[in-house]
C-alpha cells in the first residue's frame, strides 16, 4: 500500500542525510544564528541578496536533529530566488501549517515540497525544530543576531 506519510518520511530522511545548500557563504549580505535549546539544534544561515532584493543565494551550517536539518535544507530550496517579502510570507504559511493555526491544508498548496513537514504538528516538541531555520532566516533579514525558539 502506498502511504503518503512514507514518502514524506523519505524526503525528510534524504534532506537530513544530504542537506542542500549546506555550508558557509562568504561573503554574504546577511546572516544569523539560530538556537533551539529544547532540542539542542544550532543553525547558522547565510544569505546573499541581489539588487532587486531577491535572495540570490542561501546556505546554512549547523548541527541538529533530523527535523531541524531537513527543514533548513528544504527552506533554502524554497526561498532561493524569492524576495524577502515572499520569504516572510512563506514563513507565515509554514508556521501556520506546522502549528495548525490555519484551517488544515489552507496554505499547503503554496508551500509545495515544504508540506512534507506538516506531520510535525502531531509532535509539539518537534515544531520548534522545524521552525528554527525560518526564525533564523527572518532574523538574518532583519539585521542579524541570534534567533531562539523557546
Ligand atoms: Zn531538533
Amino acid at each position: 500500500m502506498f502511504d503518503l506519510r512514507d514518502l514524506y518520511q523519505q524526503v525528510i530522511v534524504d534532506h537530513n542525510k544530504h542537506p542542500r545548500n549546506f555550508g558557509r557563504l562568504d561573503p554574504c549580505d546577511c546572516e544569523a544564528e539560530g538556537h533551539n535549546p529544547l532540542c539542542g539544534d544550532r543553525l547558522h544561515i547565510y544569505m546573499k541578496l541581489d539588487d532587486a532584493g531577491r535572495i540570490a543565494d542561501v546556505r546554512f551550517e549547523g548541527e541538529g536533529c533530523a527535523i531541524s536539518v531537513a527543514s533548513a535544507s528544504l527552506m533554502t530550496e524554497a526561498i532561493k530566488g524569492r524576495t524577502s517579502a515572499q520569504a516572510r510570507e512563506l514563513f507565515e504559511a509554514f508556521q501556520g501549517m506546522v502549528t495548525a493555526d490555519l484551517e488544515t491544508g489552507a496554505d499547503e498548496g503554496k508551500l509545495g515540497k515544504l508540506a512534507v513537514l506538516a506531520g510535525v504538528r502531531e509532535f509539539p516538541s518537534r515544531i520548534k525544530c522545524a521552525v528554527l531555520c525560518w526564525h533564523t532566516m527572518k532574523t538574518a533579514l532583519e539585521g542579524g543576531g541570534t534567533a531562539r525558539t523557546e
